[in-house]
């Protein structure tokens, strides 16, 4: 297979599930314990704590595992809207959050809370002048990803983080598709609550942290003694070692980010060669390394997807599939994209284990693939 879908998941790295087993097989017993075996849990759980935090900028105790970002984001939202001073009624959501996140944003709506979403250019990148605009004193809470999981394109945090501290506001980040990918530093990042998911950087899947703040009032919503009384449930021990362990694997993210931009952009160059009526969105924004998401002419992405599937290329379209039928990426809606356009959006994601060998042939199999589809849709106009 040539796996050209690196932002929805990542294969696991060796490394981790080498990390991993030895957890599985041996420190089973729960953490929380008093015997002899729940003691040596505990001490595991503590030592991949301590490495998270080093890896992300972090104190110790501002790690919260979960169970992935979905969590972390459902988490980071209730529990700082519930520390919340009564007053402060407005949340404010991006437009282009991933579709969970989005469905947490009508949820607070239907519970009363006044829940707005800051607006995206047509590039894909926040409207600044809008977020400034809308974080008021009134805002409770600015929930904003750092990176988009369709089209890769990056957030402008600084100034962001800025507004709400000035607003007496909280910030959550979901940096889901960021970390992993590019240099992140808790510390720095001027969020008081940061979510992300192992499986997005060749972790376990079912792993994920929720990073918060020191002295941020948070009212869990996931009541329970475990994670210092934020989170209850038994920890998944075997996927917390494993987030731990992909962290600790990432490296040097500049040289590799690098690397994958190179590739990234082999494949858009050499697609845009071969195929001239291809259109890629957010191109010229800062965005994720291995992102790229376009169009071939209006070449329906199902049609794609499915003839590229016999080819054995694994990507993603930009549409949410629902028994109702295909509905076109709430992002490109976002965007001011058509619908008949947003239909044939495809995105290839690459990752740390991409290579030059695959791009090519990528670059291979495609254009005699779609020429014909793509000669058709002439002789149909
Ligand atoms: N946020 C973003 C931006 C994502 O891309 C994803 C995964 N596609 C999630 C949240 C949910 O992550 P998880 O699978 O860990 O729940």
């Amino acid at each position: 297979m040539l796996y050209l879908d690196h932002n929805a998941t990542t294969p696991m790295a060796p490394a981790v599930l080498e990390a991993m087993l030895p957890v599985l097989t041996n420190v089973w017993a729960n953490p929380s314990s008093q015997h002899q075996a729940g003691q040596d849990a505990r001490r595991v759980l503590a030592q991949a704590r301590a490495t998270v935090a080093r890896a992300l900028g972090c104190r110790i105790a501002e790690v919260i595992f979960t169970s992935g970002a979905t969590e972390s984001n459902h988490m980071a939202v209730r529990g700082l809207l519930g520390a919340a001073p009564t007053a402060r009624r407005r949340v404010l959501f991006g437009s282009v959050e991933h579709a969970s996140h989005l469905r947490l944003a009508d949820a607070l709506g239907r519970e009363g809370l006044n829940v707005q979403r800051i607006p995206v250019l047509c590039d894909g990148t926040l409207d600044m002048v809008a977020a400034q605009t809308l974080i008021t004193e009134e805002v409770a809470l600015v929930s904003l990803m750092a990176a988009n999981n369709e089209t890769g394109a990056l957030m402008s945090l600084a100034p962001v983080a800025a507004w709400a501290q000035a607003a007496g506001a909280r910030l959550h980040v979901d940096a889901t598709q960021l970390i992993g990918k590019l240099a992140f530093s808790f510390s720095s990042c001027g969020a008081d609550a940061v979510s992300l998911s192992a499986h997005k950087f060749h972790g376990p899947r079912g792993a994920g942290a929720l990073l918060l703040r020191h002295g941020v009032p948070f009212a869990s919503p996931i009541c329970g003694s475990q994670e210092r009384g934020r989170r209850g449930g038994t920890e998944n021990l075997a996927g917390i070692v494993g987030l731990a362990a992909a962290l600790e694997l990432l490296g040097d993210l500049d040289a590799d980010s690098a690397r994958v931009v190179a590739l990234r952009d082999t494949l858009e160059r050499g697609l845009c060669q071969a195929l001239p009526s291809t259109h890629i969105w957010s191109a010229n924004v800062p965005r994720l390394p291995g992102t790229s998401y376009l169009r071939f002419g209006m070449l329906s992405a199902d049609v794609v997807l499915q003839r590229m599937g016999l080819l054995g290329i694994a990507a993603s379209s930009g549409a949410a599939c629902s028994s109702g039928g295909t509905a076109p990426s709430h992002v490109l809606s976002a965007m001011g994209v058509s619908e008949d356009e947003a239909l044939c959006a495809l995105r290839f994601s690459l990752g740390r284990s991409s290579t030059q060998e695959e791009v090519m042939r990528v670059l291979q199999a495609l254009p005699p693939l779609l020429h014909p589809l793509l000669r058709g849709e002439l002789l149909a106009a």
